[in-house]
């Protein structure tokens, strides 16, 4: 898929964003949701995405932009309080071959402990939903 190809409504976050498909919710409002990602790179691993539909950094309005990376900041404060891991890597990917997957623009709030290996991105198996909601749990309760 081009990196600039247009919007699909039908994307795998467009349909957690209807509720169409479940997923483990940290936090929600009038314009971004931020939940657990299902194939995590590391336990607590996040993902921030507005409501705007936007595939990319390049499509999305500014003030959205403004708006989506202040709240992963906030998020992010809550993955470190929840989970103490020793640093956060924040990702975001445009493209194809620049590694996005999933083509709904998103932050991605990775802790990293060291010493741990990390999983490779948007690989492996996929976690147990249950297990997900317990460190969202966690997490929520840092908000
Ligand atoms: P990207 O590669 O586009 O930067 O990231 C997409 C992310 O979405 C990946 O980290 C992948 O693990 C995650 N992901 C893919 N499918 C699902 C899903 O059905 N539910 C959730 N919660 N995450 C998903």
């Amino acid at each position: 898929m081009s990196l600039f190809a247009q919007y699909d409504p039908q994307n795998i976050f467009a349909k957690i964003l209807s509720g169409d498909i479940p997923s483990a919710r940290v936090y929600e409002d009038a314009r971004i949701l931020s939940f657990m990602d299902a194939f995590p790179q590391s336990r607590g691993h996040t993902l921030v995405i507005p409501k705007v539909p936007a595939s990319n950094l390049f499509d999305i309005p500014a003030e959205d932009l403004q708006n989506l990376i202040t709240q992963t900041q906030t998020i992010g404060r809550a993955v470190r309080e929840a989970l103490a891991p020793d640093g956060i890597r924040i990702a975001q990917f445009n493209g194809a071959a620049a590694g996005q997957t999933v083509f709904h623009i998103h932050f991605h709030i990775i802790p990293v402990w060291e010493g741990e290996n990390e999983h490779p991105h948007a690989a492996g198996t996929m976690s147990d939903l249950n297990e997900l909601k317990d460190i969202a749990a966690q997490i929520k309760a840092k908000l």
